[in-house]
């Protein structure tokens, strides 16, 4: 059976009505409809003769055996966000099967292929993304915080996860998965708007960014709007306006894709008629390259310092959350980059700001790499995401082309 593209675009439409409603895609992890969609994909791989198998943290594999037992991955993942678009993380699950087919009909591949479907990638019922990709990648270190995890309903994850026939103690089992991986394969939707606005329907993706998460506080001392003149003011938020604009100058300055966001400031006592006492700012800085992210921080610290000694006010740092930058393989890069030339005469390279179960599966030390697609408008996560059909069907063809090269490269 020869590749067939179009088929992919169709099979996505058919999941969509399956499992979609008119506010969009409802394939939620550990729910009835993610287990339907779990069994509309079971019987599309049945027929082409690859063997599933459920590991112990729910993740759906499909082996296709090949001359060597050590297996060439690729993976996506079936569930959504509620009210989620009809790509993201399906389109990779599709084109992989499509993949499967042309290769199962031209003999035994010279590594297997194995085909995976992450349980849980976006975590949307329980908060916890990338719950199958970090449990296989060896990586899932909060079993403890998971089992007080509830849903908006009170259910508790180790409750829903165990009627999908996951015990949450034996989550890392899956570990095994990994053994023999020779490389590892992801495509994508963009879910930004880099490719469309470059006019280009395929990127290669570097890697995932590192992610600086910090709560700033400025403290400053609240006093009467009207008898306080301003030169007499300790403005809290007057800290947290300068380090907000200089933010931009910041990130413009290490560039190289960085990007700074102050995604809030919560002012204290928050009233029309003080000055701000307290402002907490929180602080987002991503990087793809470890030593430029430690230098956004370290300048976004001192600015802060800066602006905080104008003002007359005091500022402390607090960090919420950090993961390193994980970058994809090179010999793998220059592959994709070699597919998506060929099939679009155009490649480019681009960082994803979003983590994808890729990230995971990088960090358990496996070769791997990501391709986008364009998405329109760079809108995902809603039922607007979209992508045009001859897109599509370039993406499912340079998956193709990748996988075929990757086969000949780590046999
Ligand atoms: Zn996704």
């Amino acid at each position: 059976m020869s590749l067939s593209p179009e088929r992919t675009v169709a099979e996505l439409r058919e999941l969509r009505e399956l499992t979609g409603d008119e506010n969009g895609a409802q394939r939620v992890a550990w729910t009835e409809t993610w287990a339907s969609a779990r069994q509309w994909l079971r019987e599309k791989v049945v027929p082409i003769g690859a063997e599933e198998e459920i590991d112990e943290a729910g993740n759906q594999w499909f082996t296709l055996p090949g001359a060597s037992e050590r297996a060439l991955l690729i993976g996506g993942h079936i569930d959504s966000v509620p009210n989620g678009g009809w790509l993201d993380g399906c389109l990779n699950l599709l084109a992989g099967v499509e993949v499967l087919r042309r290769l199962a009909d031209e003999g035994a591949p010279p590594l297997t292929v194995r085909l995976v479907n992450w349980a849980d990638e976006e975590g949307a019922r329980f908060g916890r993304s990338l719950f199958g990709s970090s449990a296989a990648a060896g990586s899932m270190t909060d079993q403890d915080e998971l089992r007080g995890r509830r849903d908006a309903d009170g259910v508790a994850l180790p409750d829903a996860v165990a009627q999908h026939g996951v015990d949450l103690d034996r989550a890392l089992e899956a570990r095994k998965q990994l053994e023999g991986a020779a490389a590892y394969l992801e495509l994508h939707i963009e879910q930004g708007p880099v490719l469309e606005s470059l006019g280009l329907p395929l990127g290669v993706v570097l890697g995932t960014f590192g992610v600086e998460r910090h709560l700033v506080t400025f403290r400053g001392q609240a006093a009467h709007a009207g008898s306080t003149p301003m030169d007499q003011r300790r403005d809290a938020l007057a800290g947290a306006a300068k380090l907000e604009l200089e933010l931009r100058e910041i990130a413009a300055r290490v560039g190289r894709g960085a990007v700074c966001t102050m995604g809030g400031v919560v002012t204290k006592p928050g009233i029309v008629t003080s000055v701000v006492e307290t402002a907490e700012c929180l602080l987002d800085q991503r990087h793809l390259d470890a030593t430029w992210l430690a230098e956004m921080l370290s300048n976004a610290e001192a600015a802060s310092r800066k602006f905080a000694h104008e003002e007359g006010i005091e500022v402390e740092w607090q960090k919420i959350w950090s993961i390193e930058p994980i970058p994809f393989d090179d010999r793998l890069l220059a592959l994709a980059d070699e597919a998506v030339l060929e099939v679009s005469g155009t490649s480019h390279r681009l960082p994803s700001g979003p983590l994808h179960d890729a990230a995971e599966v990088a960090r358990a030390g496996i070769p791997t790499v990501m391709l986008f697609v364009q998405s329109l408008r760079g809108l995902s996560h809603t039922k607007l995401e979209d992508t045009s059909d001859e897109h599509l069907e370039l993406a499912v063809q340079a998956l193709d082309r990748l996988t075929t090269k990757a086969l000949e490269a780590f046999a």
